[in-house]
């Protein structure tokens, strides 16, 4: 419920807030035409597990023989960019719900350039904690996928819960201990939407990937459950090492 109320709370203070540039704070709108021109292209997509540069984001040869977990990974912004880390900012840690058509619609542009829209996935985003979605007021993913949703007609099911809270916070972590500290964090629901994810696949939906291991490790949980194709868009990923 508190929730709820923080979330209609932001809503409504959004909306009645005049829009100004997130970026350079000037304008009537959330992103003026500059700072869109300087967010830049979306980024070049790589191989989900070796990181090498790879067209439309999907598994290289090599990598295919090694089964890794995912086998496409997209992305629509470059990590690095100073205005998608203010666009970020507003949007996750500060909840501006105006932001996020504008998101989507850029995730949108990705699948469509990923040939991912005609396979039609089931839309999966990775669940936040508890905690975080007190804090915030809202699921950032799940909000994001709920978008996705509405714009391309796919399907959205919640499948994954979290089972427990991260030791650490991921940020902070090298690529290793990410991954031990991601391990047994996320489980699959039962739901009635599982046959129809094993039959089209599961599209993974998260905002930022700061490195794989909570995606593969989600992806790892739907391949036990059988669901044997499983893809992943986010807005930006980092590569850190
Ligand atoms: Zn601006
Ligand atoms: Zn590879």
């Amino acid at each position: 419920m508190r929730t709820l109320l923080l979330s209609a709370k932001q809503t409504a203070f959004d909306y009645l807030s005049p829009p100004c540039c997130v970026a350079c704070k000037r304008g009537s709108v959330w992103l003026c035409r500059a700072c869109n021109l300087a967010l830049g292209d979306p980024p070049e997509l790589v191989c989900p597990a070796c990181l090498h540069d790879q067209e439309r984001g999907l598994l290289c040869a090599r990598c295919t023989a090694l089964n890794a977990p995912l086998e496409q990974l997209i992305s629509a912004y470059t990590y690095e960019s100073r205005v998608f880390h203010k666009l970020l900012a507003r949007y996750k840690e500060r909840g501006l719900q105006a932001m996020r058509p504008l998101l989507v619609r850029r995730l949108v542009q990705q699948l469509c350039v990923a040939g991912l829209e005609q396979r039609k996935p089931v839309l999966v985003h990775v669940p936040c904690s508890r905690a975080r979605i007190r804090q915030r007021g809202f699921d950032q993913a799940a909000a994001l996928a709920a978008g996705l949703a509405k714009q391309t007609g796919l399907k959205h099911a919640a499948l994954l819960g979290r089972i427990k809270s991260r030791s650490k916070p991921q940020k902070n972590l090298t690529v290793l201990t990410r991954r031990a500290n991601a391990k047994g964090l996320y489980a699959v629901l039962p739901s009635e939407d599982l046959q129809i994810a094993r039959l089209r696949g599961v599209l993974l939906v998260d905002d930022v990937a700061t490195s794989l291991a909570t995606l593969e490790t989600c992806a790892m949980q739907l391949r036990r459950a059988g669901i044997r194709d499983v893809r992943a868009v986010v807005l930006a990923y980092a590569a850190l090492t």
